[in-house]
């Protein structure tokens, strides 16, 4: 009994994660927004092992296939699993965190505030998908969070629907793990200083106050686009994300007032700290439905 009690009180091995990990040294980071390749990227973000995760990838790939589709229909069966069930033996240890294949970063020596699940609406940016994660990654590690990236593609030529994507990969990362923190992230805005902090906090968050296409400011004042995130609860509470638009744009202001409707209020944090990089674009933004 004495060491029980003695336990609940001390047998937790961790400390909570402090909000960084190399206190004063944090700030705004030189960008490299040159194109690159995937290798290259890798390279960047996992230094000296990152041809022992391409490995570790590959076989992860292969086990992750094995569960999910039936070999006799060749239909993938939606079963909940967890990584840490099914992916446990394939963990690396890379610096201070765990990584397991198939993206899920874990702080090694202390517990994360925020189990931060990132959803990238997607679709034929293969440009910008290795710049916005080497720059990314790197700056989530030293925020000491829980987190995992999820690249959601939309696989058919229709106009695009960024917030039905966003709906999905809510959804879907759910299978995952019971993340508690959902960023939904453009995938050509890149944070320029690893002071912008990625966790959620009980209300929803906006990440950005001004980026290279307007400086200094928002477009807007209720604007709520690019890069914002939402608590699980926040996502239940305004029901989603709405399915109907199809083409370019009114999505992040529906949102936007979702958000007002469920009382929420929205936070932001002002000045050079939530300024963004946004990657050149080598495309027309897609086309506006017309009937929008
Ligand atoms: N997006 C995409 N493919 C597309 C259109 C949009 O991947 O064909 C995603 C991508 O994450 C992008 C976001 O949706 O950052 C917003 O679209 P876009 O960049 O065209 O919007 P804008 O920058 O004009 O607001
Ligand atoms: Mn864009």
């Amino acid at each position: 009994m004495v060491t029980l009690i003695y336990c609940l009180f001390s047998c937790t091995t961790k400390p909570i994660c402090p909000y960084s990990d190399i206190p004063g040294q944090v700030g705004q980071r030189k960008l490299n927004l040159n194109e690159t390749t995937t290798a290259h990227a890798e390279e960047h973000v996992f230094g000296p092992s990152a041809g022992k995760v391409r490995t570790f990838v590959k076989r992860a790939n292969e086990i992750l296939l094995k569960k999910l589709v039936d070999p006799k229909t060749g239909n993938i069966t939606h079963v909940d699993w967890l990584f840490d069930q099914v992916l446990n033996q394939e963990t690396m240890n890379i610096s201070n965190y765990w990584y397991l294949p198939g993206g899920h970063w874990k702080p090694m020596n202390c517990l994360p505030k925020w189990k931060v699940a990132i959803l990238i609406p997607f679709r034929d940016r293969f440009y910008h998908l290795p710049i916005l994660l080497q720059n990314l990654i790197p700056m989530l590690q030293k925020q000491l969070l829980e987190f995992s990236l999820f690249v959601v593609e939309q696989a058919n030529q229709e106009l695009f629907n960024r917030a039905m994507l966003m709906n999905v990969g809510f959804l879907e990362s759910l299978n995952f793990t019971d993340y508690d923190c959902f960023i939904i992230h453009d995938v050509d805005y890149v944070p320029v200083d690893d002071r912008n902090y990625y966790g959620c906090s009980s209300m929803p968050r906006h990440f950005v106050s001004s980026s290279d296409t307007v400086p200094f400011r928002l477009p807007y004042g209720e604007f709520f686009g690019a890069v914002a995130g939402l608590t699980k609860a926040n996502i239940r509470s305004i029901n989603g994300f709405p399915n109907v638009y199809w083409g370019w744009g009114g999505e992040d202001d529906e949102i936007y007032k979702r958000v007002r409707d469920a009382r929420l209020i929205i936070t932001r944090h002002k000045g050079p700290i939530t300024h963004y990089n946004v990657i050149k674009h080598h495309h027309e933004s897609a086309p506006m439905a017309k009937d929008r």
